[in-house]
């Protein structure tokens, strides 16, 4: 019988941050496809914050394999859709095979899709050609409409969804700072992602060094994190800013809820005091019906011409899934994080 290694929820994570205790690592048949299924072999595994999300909710049950978006290779086929020896787009979870087509529960606003080898590394379609990519389009560039000179600031600027924000902005003409979480980090920003400044948070100066990048103030914060960077932002927003709030990282583990009320108070009494900053609350799902398709030929055409480029934290074996996504939640990763769980067909020795 052949094996199916994945990773199971073992409780409803009663701690704020994830340890080795709310993983189970598991084995089951490898399936066989339904009628209108294919079977598929995970290549890539995506890591996400939402995931975190999930898991302490209770949306993902005590014995679920945990939830996942992947990249596949098609091993057998059923489905028309899905040819063999195809590489696609899926949600196979934190396991080696998973099927796709038919009555399969995708909880996937990001439709699976056939993925295109020549555009990009077919692990693009996790990162800067997928759902990374499409939440930094639709904040950046749909809610927050940049125009030329105007001041961007991105918090984790080096991350997923960070470090497209960041280009576009700069593509936009816009003059763009950075936030991040090491020096390493802000060399990468200001280097490879081409950033006027950016600034480590965890600088004991970190506030004044943030007016001082910013002196004609903020027009746009993309916000990803939340706590304390979005605190040092708030004073320097400008009138008629905007911010599209896409994610409060800082704050996914955290269950004080008295300090969390404190902190709206302060939020709202600021934004009230500046009148005319737009906050837009961001979800990417709804984004991906009218968007999705420009979204893929623009920022397919970055990539191509190089003007948008994009780094991957890359850690090898489904083994090491849960270390990985604790990492990520902590600031260890430096880029997008992606396990890869077997070899790439279209480029093997591919690697970050
Ligand atoms: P990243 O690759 O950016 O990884 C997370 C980063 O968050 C870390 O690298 C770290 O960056 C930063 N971070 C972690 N802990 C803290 C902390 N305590 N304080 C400040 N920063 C911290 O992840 P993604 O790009 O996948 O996601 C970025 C954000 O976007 C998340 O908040 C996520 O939930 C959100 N998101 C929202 C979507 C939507 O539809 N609204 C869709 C997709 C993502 P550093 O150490 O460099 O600061």
């Amino acid at each position: 019988m052949a094996i199916n290694k994945q990773w199971r929820l073992a409780r409803t994570p009663t701690t704020g941050w994830p340890t080795d205790e709310d993983f189970l690592q598991d084995e089951s048949a490898v399936p066989d496809p339904g009628e209108k299924q294919a079977l598929t072999r995970t290549i890539y595994l995506s890591l996400d914050p939402y995931q975190w999300a999930r898991r302490r909710s209770g949306l993902e049950a005590v014995g679920d394999v945990c939830h996942g978006r992947t990249v596949s290779l098609v091993l057998k086929s059923r489905n028309t859709n899905y040819r063999e020896g195809a590489v696609i787009f899926n949600t196979n979870g934190w396991q080696e095979y998973g099927l796709a087509g038919k009555g399969i529960s995708e909880f996937n606003y990001m439709h699976p899709r056939v993925i295109d080898p020549s555009l990009a590394p077919i692990s693009t379609a996790i990162g800067v050609l997928g759902m990374l990519g499409l939440t930094a389009y639709s904040g950046l560039y749909i809610q927050c409409q940049p125009k030329p000179g105007e001041t961007v600031v991105v918090s984790a600027a080096s991350g997923g969804v960070g470090q497209n924000v960041l280009q576009i902005a700069k593509l936009k003409g816009c003059r763009v700072v950075g936030v991040v979480g090491s020096d390493e980090k802000c060399d990468f920003v200001t280097g490879a992602l081409g950033a006027d400044a950016c600034i480590n948070r965890k600088a004991a100066d970190f506030t004044d060094q943030l007016r001082l990048a910013c002196p004609d103030g903020i027009d746009i914060y993309f916000e990803n994190v939340g706590g304390a960077v979005f605190e040092a932002v708030l004073p320097l927003l400008n009138k008629f800013s905007r911010i599209s709030l896409c994610g409060l990282i800082s704050q996914y583990g955290n269950d004080d809820t008295a300090s969390n009320h404190d902190r709206w108070q302060k939020t709202g009494a600021e934004v009230f005091a500046k009148r005319q900053v737009k906050v837009h609350g961001l979800f990417v799902g709804n984004f991906v019906d009218e968007h999705q398709q420009p979204f893929l030929e623009e920022m397919s055409e970055w990539v191509q011409n190089n003007q948008v480029s994009y780094r991957e934290d890359t850690w090898q074996g489904l083994d090491k899934a849960p270390a990985a996504f604790a990492a990520m939640l902590n600031g260890d990763n430096f880029g997008k994080t992606i396990v890869q769980v077997s070899s790439d067909p279209t480029s093997p020795i591919r690697k970050r």
